[in-house]
């Protein structure tokens, strides 16, 4: 039986742990916390993931929260107009892309906890240890196959940046999290339940969604700022109650449409508020070992972009789809570097679409997007394209980035 060691329990750790100990590979799995440290902590990310995420999750049969999670069917736009002294920024774009398939949030601290104490029940092997490089050089003589899914910790040390794939060496977004109960319908689709994308330009943007969290259904409100900006304003919050009432502050100034919702709303628990900021990284995936044994580095570890476009738990539930695939492709051959570039390129030609997509949306945007982005408001089809490129962003190739072919895509709606 091959023997594979895999750091972190995130998304992409625990899905390749889960799938690969289903087909038979002895598998150890090291986390730096208990799955009650992390269902008793603080939450990590709003990991909306769209349809073909979700439906590697199922492949394997591991959407346990598929029925208990709300559905998403919608992405929705809205733009704010310039601030109003009289009465806060107008909208100056509203419109509602229906998905293909629909989306769902479940809180990491729910999904990491259950699927962990799903892997130690199968039988797998789990050490509750924060790895470091000398673990890892000792550990790698022991096992076939060494993977890093430790996301954007420590061990990315041992990964060389690759700096012609990472085109912002700083953050480009300082991020505010808060998740809440009691936050009401949007009135113009009280039934739908959508991802709202609400963009300030030049400020930055704010995101609703609806999640299942530890206290059973909620909704997080999620503050995107441009660094230095107004929104900007989190650094040094250490009070869940004082970001709160920051972040319903900033939505009153600049996005009252979600404010008006949000009057009654109050934390899910002491731990659902999150801050922090990163820059946006693709790494070279092996990463070697002093001793001279090599790894590879999964998911986050190796392509981590700005959560603007929520795509890093889409990508890390692709990402280990993709190296399973190619683990089981190679029977009984070496995991050697070779195999490993290889396998990493391949998750790149799915992971580069996301990262250029993500990087755009971090820049300002030009007048052709601004004009898909208004156009989308009086033609449904647009809108439900833009809305389904969440969950493929390889689409966004064909009308987004040219001026040429986003008139050619406009025109052709219209005729
Ligand atoms: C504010 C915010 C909002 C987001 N919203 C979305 C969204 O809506 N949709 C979406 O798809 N993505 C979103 N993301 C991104 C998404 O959460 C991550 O990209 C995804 O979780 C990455 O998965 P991963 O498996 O690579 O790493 P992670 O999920 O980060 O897991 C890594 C694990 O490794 C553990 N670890 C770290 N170091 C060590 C060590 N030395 N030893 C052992 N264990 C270690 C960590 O504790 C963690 O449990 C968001 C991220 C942020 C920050």
């Amino acid at each position: 039986m091959r023997k594979v060691l895999i750091v972190g329990a995130g998304q992409s750790g625990l899905q390749l742990a889960l799938g690969l100990q289903a087909h038979g590979y002895d598998v150890t799995l090291m986390s730096n916390r208990t799955a009650d440290e992390i269902r008793t902590g603080r939450v990590m990310s709003t990991q909306v993931m769209f349809h073909t995420a979700l439906q590697h999750e199922r492949d394997l049969q591991l959407g346990f929260w598929e029925q208990a999670a709300p559905r998403i069917e919608g992405l929705g736009v809205s733009v704010a107009g310039p601030e109003d002294p009289q009465g806060g920024p107008p909208r100056v774009v509203d419109w509602l892309g229906r998905l293909d398939g629909y989306a769902q949030s479940v809180d990491q601290r729910v999904k990491m906890a259950g699927w962990m104490e799903t892997f130690a029940e199968r039988g797998g092997q789990l050490i509750i240890h924060g790895a470091a490089v000398s673990d890892l050089d000792y550990f790698a003589r022991a096992y076939d196959l060494v993977m890093v899914a430790a996301g954007k910790g420590e061990l990315v040390a041992m990964f060389g940046r690759d700096a012609a794939r990472s085109p912002y060496a700083e953050p480009q977004r300082a991020l505010a999290v808060c998740y809440v109960h009691g936050l009401g319908p949007r009135p113009e689709h009280p039934g739908t339940e959508a991802v709202r994308c609400n963009l300030v330009p030049g400020v930055g943007e704010l995101f609703v969604m609806p999640t299942l969290t530890t206290s059973g259904r909620a909704d997080i409100l999620f503050w995107e700022g441009v660094p230095g900006g107004p929104i900007d304003a989190f650094q040094g919050v250490r009070d869940p109650s004082e970001h709160l009432a920051l972040t319903l502050g900033l939505m009153e100034r600049f996005t009252p449409w979600e404010y008006a919702r949000a009057t009654k709303v109050e934390l899910t628990d002491a731990g659902g508020a999150l801050s922090g900021r990163y820059a946006p990284t693709v790494r070279h995936p092996v990463g070697r070992l002093p001793g001279g044994g090599v790894v590879l580095g999964v998911a986050d570890v190796v392509v981590a972009n700005d959560p603007i476009t929520g795509q890093g738990s889409n990508s890390a539930a692709k990402c280990a789809a993709s190296y399973l695939e190619a683990i089981l492709a190679r029977g009984t051959g070496p995991f050697d570097e070779v195999w490993m570039q290889q396998t990493f390129d391949r998750y790149w030609d799915i992971a580069r679409h996301v990262t250029k997509w993500t990087n755009a949306m971090l820049a300002p945007p030009p007048e052709h997007v601004l004009n898909l982005i208004g156009a989308a408001g009086g033609a449904p089809a647009v809108a439900d394209r833009i809305a389904n490129g969440f969950d493929n962003p390889a689409d966004f190739e064909h009308f987004f980035y040219e001026p040429r072919k986003a008139a050619a895509y406009l025109a052709e709606v219209a005729g």
